[in-house]
C-alpha cells in the first residue's frame, strides 16, 4: 500500500469557508481535535501530557438501521480519570473473545499482542468490537472514523541518550494490525470508511485493502 504521502499531507488542514457546507469527514476531524485537546488536559502531569503525543484519538460515527451513534475513542485509555472513562470506545480486554463473528475455520478472531500493548486497545479496534456488541450485531451497519495516530520523533545522542522529541503530522491510517481488525469487520458485514487528506479536503474513503490479510 502507498500510503507515503500521508503523513506530508496531514498538516493541510482542509479549509472549510464561510458558506461552504462541513462534510461528514469534516465534522469527525474537528471533533478528533477536540477530544485530542480534552484528554491531553485530563492527563495533568507533564509526563502524562508528553505520553498522550505518541497515541490515537479516534472520532467515529456508527449507522445502524438509520440510527447514528457518535463515539470517540483513545488507545491509552486506561490512563484517563476512571469516572471519565465510560464514553470512549471500550471494545474487548486482552484475552476476551472478539464480538465480531468467527472466521470461516470457526475460531474466533485474535487481536494481535506485542509486549505491553494490545492490538485490541487500539482505537480502530475498540469501536470496530463496540460496534459488534449490540443486540443485533454489525451487520450492515456502517461505521466511519477519522483517525488521528499522533506520530513523535526521538532524537538521540552518539550515546543513545534522548536529547529531544518533535511532534510531527498524525496520520489518518490505521497500523497493520487495526487494518487486519478493519478487514474482518468488513467480512462480517459491517461497512468501513475513514476520513483522509485529499488534495486539501477531508475525503471519505474506503480502508486500505484487505487481500494481504487473507480476506
Ligand atoms: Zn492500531
Amino acid at each position: 500500500m502507498n500510503t507515503g504521502n500521508s503523513a506530508a499531507s496531514g498538516f493541510n488542514t482542509a479549509g472549510v469557508g464561510k458558506g461552504d457546507i462541513k462534510s461528514e469527514c469534516d465534522e469527525l476531524k474537528e471533533e478528533a481535535d477536540k477530544e485530542d485537546r480534552k484528554i491531553q488536559a485530563m492527563r495533568k502531569t507533564p509526563k502524562g501530557a508528553t505520553a498522550h503525543k505518541c497515541t490515537t484519538v479516534t472520532a467515529s460515527k456508527l449507522t445502524c438501521g438509520g440510527v447514528t451513534t457518535k463515539k470517540p475513542a483513545y488507545s491509552s485509555l486506561s490512563r484517563l480519570p476512571k469516572g471519565r472513562q465510560s464514553r470512549y470506545a471500550q471494545g474487548v480486554k486482552r484475552g476476551e473473545p472478539s464480538k465480531m463473528c468467527k472466521k470461516k475455520n470457526g475460531e474466533d478472531f485474535e487481536h494481535a499482542t506485542q509486549g505491553f500493548s494490545s492490538g485490541c486497545s487500539h482505537t480502530e479496534a475498540r469501536l470496530v468490537e463496540d460496534a459488534f456488541k449490540g443486540p443485533g450485531g454489525a451487520e450492515g451497519c456502517e461505521l466511519m472514523m477519522k483517525i488521528k495516530w499522533k506520530q513523535r520523533v526521538v532524537f538521540k545522542n552518539p550515546q543513545g541518550k534522548i536529547t529531544g522529541a518533535k511532534n510531527v503530522a498524525p496520520l489518518a491510517k490505521p497500523c497493520k494490525d487495526c487494518e487486519k481488525v478493519l478487514c474482518h469487520a468488513q467480512y462480517c458485514g459491517l461497512k468501513i470508511f475513514l476520513c483522509k487528506i485529499k488534495q486539501g479536503r477531508q475525503e471519505k474513503v474506503k480502508p486500505p485493502p484487505c487481500k494481504k490479510h487473507g480476506y
